[in-house]
């Protein structure tokens, strides 16, 4: 059976025209179940205008993610939802307000659990189950663009840093990346979203090599090996030279600058040195750096306090000569901040 929400557009196409489907009906398709979010009705409302193979080859119902539970901060706005797959496995969604009034961006998961270890991490420590299909992921954001519409808000942007890594879901990823940004799929601008990894590089060289339109983030952990070993070790095992090489490429490639993501802890990768190795490692790379302070309930892990990391930001702009910013990472009250979600009810 087919679930329109379960291929890129350019697959279902090819699977529609099989049964017969012309543009329009391919269009009113994705539009029905990815564009305007109403599942079953939209089908119900294409039947008549699609060919009647392909309307009896589109599974019947559409699954759909249940929304267990939805909670917002009252301190920042962030809200993070709680669904529950069908085979009952939790998966965790986080809205993320903008500075624009009315815009938001939906932090999405790809992955139940994440084999990636990362220290600082409470997705590390749930069992790793299973890779999200396509539609789970879309519907992720199918659904959180429902709930603020209510409230008169607008999903603009996507982020795939939620739950599990999405370079080890590549093919499913790309699918759903490529539903949100088609025209009559949730028409979000390939701009404005951005697929994370913890430094994946024959993924990423894949990512360069299929010129993805998407924005590239890395999570970088620590500039050393020996750092990042201790607080990113399976991702470690590819020296961190290599990453930064891949990203150069990608950079050089598509004339763009890639997100290093840098996530700050204090005492472990905020010093003079953490500075100095940066600089040498990025180099003329054109990358911007998104400094992030750790979030860890099991208080391991310390953001760093106000001199500390005046002091790193100091050492920064004498090492690194590209643009480096503090990124928010709110939510910290409902568990929706990044490295805190374990899909707990
Ligand atoms: S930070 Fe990302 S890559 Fe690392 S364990 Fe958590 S979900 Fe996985």
């Amino acid at each position: 059976m087919l679930d329109p929400r379960d291929l890129a557009p350019t697959d279902f196409e090819v699977h529609a025209r099989a049964l017969g489907a012309n543009d329009l009906a391919i269009r009113r398709l994705l539009s029905a179940v990815v564009g305007q979010g109403i599942h079953d009705r939209g089908i119900w409302g294409a039947r008549f205008q699609v060919p009647r193979r392909l309307f009896e080859a589109i599974r019947n119902p559409l699954p759909r993610l249940i929304l267990e539970r939805a909670e917002t901060s009252p301190i920042d706005g962030f809200s993070k939802l709680l669904f529950r797959t069908v085979d009952g496995l939790a998966v965790e969604t986080v809205l993320i307000p903008l500075h624009r009034p009315g815009a938001v961006s939906v932090c999405l998961s790809s992955q139940v659990g994440c084999a990636m270890g990362c220290a600082f991490c409470a997705t590390a420590r749930m069992p790793r189950r299973r890779n999200l299909e396509t539609w789970e992921i879309v519907d992720q954001l199918v659904q959180a663009r429902e709930r603020v519409r209510f409230e008169g808000r607008r999903v603009t942007g996507a982020v795939f840093m939620g739950m599990g890594e999405p370079f080890l879901n590549y093919d499913r990823v790309m699918a759903a990346a490529e539903l949100l940004r088609c025209s009559y799929g949730a028409a979000i601008g390939a701009p404005a979203i951005t697929i994370s990894t913890v430094g994946l590089v024959p993924e990423i060289d894949r990512f360069t090599r299929e010129r993805r339109p998407f924005r590239l983030s890395i999570s970088l952990g620590a500039a050393t090996d020996a750092k990042r070993a201790e607080l990113v070790p399976i991702a470690a095992r590819t020296p961190v030279a290599e990453v930064m090489a891949a990203a150069r490429r990608h950079a050089l490639d598509r004339r763009t600058r890639v997100m290093l993501a840098y996530v700050c802890i204090s005492g472990r990768n905020v010093g003079e040195d953490d500075a100095r190795a940066l600089g040498d490692l990025i180099g003329d790379t054109p990358v911007r750096l998104d400094l992030i302070d750790v979030t860890d309930p099991t208080g391991r892990f310390r953001p760093p306090g106000d001199d500390e990391r005046k002091t790193f930001r100091d050492a920064l702009s004498r090492y690194v000569g590209q643009p480096v910013v503090r990124r928010y990472s709110g939510g910290k009250d409902i568990q929706a901040a990044c490295g805190t979600l374990a899909g707990l009810a």
